[in-house]
């Protein structure tokens, strides 16, 4: 008691003196100014804090950017740079998308429509043909998951029957809406989910994690969060950091292990604070086709009460047929508590057409916030589930197709064969003298990498024999994703052979500098001031459109 009674004298005390002081510095002073002083101290305060803690970007990164923006207003140097960049956007923009010889662009309507005939014709001999990698016969890491005519003649006939199909307008067309209704509803199976668990398709797997941040953006604002953040490891989608550019929400990155690509959890613990909307886990990760700690995450997520999202657009149609069908792999989907959503791409090994994907939800109580509803436009009470306002039922009803036509058998054979061919790849990589391989992957995808050599020569010399592989940075890697194409016979063995014949070639001389493309790729790595490298990157859309 005696000690509390001193306590409490002291701040008395104190709290007498501070008055002392400020009484003092307020003396002489009128009352306009005090309280000017005051308002400008609140809104500086305020200020520092938004610069400090709310902003998208942070701190040093901000330092970077107008570091470099300065450096490029530099005269001398600023107008060399310019120029540069000027020389290098124009070479990619007219080398980017070569028309075959003597090919021209049409920029205006044909005056009569082209008949029927005429028109498949041109479409076989003049667009269809311009196709020059051989993806059909597995020539192409990931990008196209299914072919073969069978499936393709069975689209072709789905897709016809329901061609004009307005998901819009659900009442009118039931059929694709209950198509919709049952995908959803055979993925929440799959994925363990419970008898609330529900959920929405959507054009693909980004506009499915869009719609996830949306939906934790609005429970965040629900719960008096201002600025939302996102946290997510290195290794998450760009889309996560495009949701967040999109949502104004702020992207805070985890670094992975070195070694095992695996998330560093207590990094990930520490980043987590009051305006923590969301934690990232990706089964398996894009860049290195591991599946991170869903269950780690999930305990976090749960013990802070934050949603957890599970990115399983790459391995959603694998993971779930592998275990079933025996295979050992760690659990990523609602049957690990914590787990409040997941990201799967049926247009990636639902093999189902383009344009298809599910983002599912423990209950509607975390979807509610993707949701969009206008209950005053003039135009009408408008509600739309996802970002698409007009809906093709006719591409949903191929997903759904597809996935009555594969089933649980055929998921189950594909899942098995996909990891079997990464494991046959990995074994011959982790052979091979000159490569290494990131992480360890668990499912389709296998990153490739050198200590000794530029890694992106190898992609150039893949390319000169007909594959198409995708390149990462930070580290340098060449990826191979097996998809079914990969699983026929003899495929994975000619690509084993091309990757031992072109490293071989390479390791003659692992010091020679990469050349072309590879160069390019190894400089945009190397440039620090990024801006140079988005002008570069916008030179590439540019040419996307470009029609000269
Ligand atoms: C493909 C992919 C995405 C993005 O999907 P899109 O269909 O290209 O929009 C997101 N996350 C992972 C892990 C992916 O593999």
């Amino acid at each position: 008691m005696e000690y509390l009674d001193v306590w409490w004298e002291m701040s008395l005390l104190y709290l007498q003196h501070t008055r002392d002081a400020i009484n003092a510095q307020c003396e002489g002073r009128e009352a306009w100014q005090i309280i000017m002083v005051t308002v400008g101290v609140m809104i500086i305060c305020n200020w520092l804090y938004h610069q400090l803690f709310l902003h998208e970007l942070g701190l040093f990164e901000r330092f970077k950017l107008s570091f470099f923006r300065m450096l490029r207003r530099l005269p001398v140097i600023g107008t060399k740079i310019k120029e540069e960049l000027e020389k290098t956007k124009a070479a990619i923009t007219s080398d980017m998308f070569p028309l075959p010889d003597g090919d021209v662009y049409n920029t205006r309507l044909p005056e009569t429509g082209i008949p029927k005939d005429e028109l498949l014709n041109l479409v076989k001999t003049k667009y269809k043909s311009m196709e020059k990698i051989d993806w059909k016969g597995g020539r192409l890491s990931g990008a196209v998951y299914n072919c073969g005519a069978e499936h393709e003649s069975l689209m072709e006939r789905i897709y016809g029957i329901f061609v004009g199909d307005n998901l819009l307008h659900p009442d009118v067309f039931p059929g694709t809406r209950k198509m919709e209704a049952e995908v959803v509803a055979m993925c929440c199976n799959f994925f363990h989910g419970g008898p609330d668990a529900c959920g929405t398709m959507t054009s693909g797997g980004t506009e499915s994690i869009l719609m996830a941040c949306k939906a934790y953006r609005e429970r965040a604002y629900k719960h008096g969060i201002k600025t939302p953040q996102i946290l997510a490891p290195i290794s998450g989608h760009a889309a996560f950091a495009k949701a967040a550019k999109y949502f104004k929400m702020r992207y805070v990155e985890i670094p992975v292990d070195p070694v095992t690509k695996l998330i560093n959890i207590p990094a990930m613990r520490r980043k987590i604070n009051k305006n923590t909307c969301m934690l990232v886990v990706s089964a398996p990760s894009f860049p290195y086709g591991v599946i991170e700690q869903v269950e780690e995450v999930a305990k976090l997520g749960k013990y802070y009460n934050i949603p957890v999202h599970v990115d399983a657009c790459m391995g959603g149609f694998i993971i779930p047929f592998a275990k079933k069908a025996g295979m050992d792999l760690p659990p990523m989907d609602f049957a690990v508590d914590g787990v409040t959503s997941i990201s799967a791409d049926a247009h990636k090994y639902g093999l189902a057409p383009k344009g298809n994907s599910i983002v599912v939800y423990k209950n509607a109580d975390y979807r509610m916030g993707q949701f969009y509803i206008n209950t005053d436009w003039c135009g009408g009470v408008y509600a739309s589930p996802a970002v698409g306002g007009t809906r093709s039922g006719a591409i949903i009803a191929t997903c759904w197709a597809t996935m009555m036509y594969v089933g649980l058998d055929g998921y189950q054979e594909n899942a098995v064969k996909i990891i079997k061919t990464r494991q046959y790849v990995e074994e011959c990589v982790r052979k091979m003298p000159g490569l290494t391989v990131q992480g360890k992957p668990d499912v389709n995808i296998l990153s490739i990498s050198s200590n000794t050599f530029d890694i992106y020569r190898l992609g150039s010399a893949l390319t000169k024999k007909g594959w198409h592989m995708f390149t990462v940075q930070y580290p340098a890697g060449v990826n191979f994703c097996v998809t079914k194409m990969h699983t026929l016979p003899g495929v994975a063995e000619g690509f084993v052979k091309d990757l031992e014949e072109c490293t071989a070639e390479i390791m003659k001389d692992p010091k020679a500098p990469a050349e072309g493309i590879a160069a390019i790729y190894g400089m945009a790595e190397s440039i620090p001031d990024r801006s140079m490298v988005a002008e570069f990157v916008q030179g590439y859309l540019e040419a996307y459109y470009s029609t000269i």
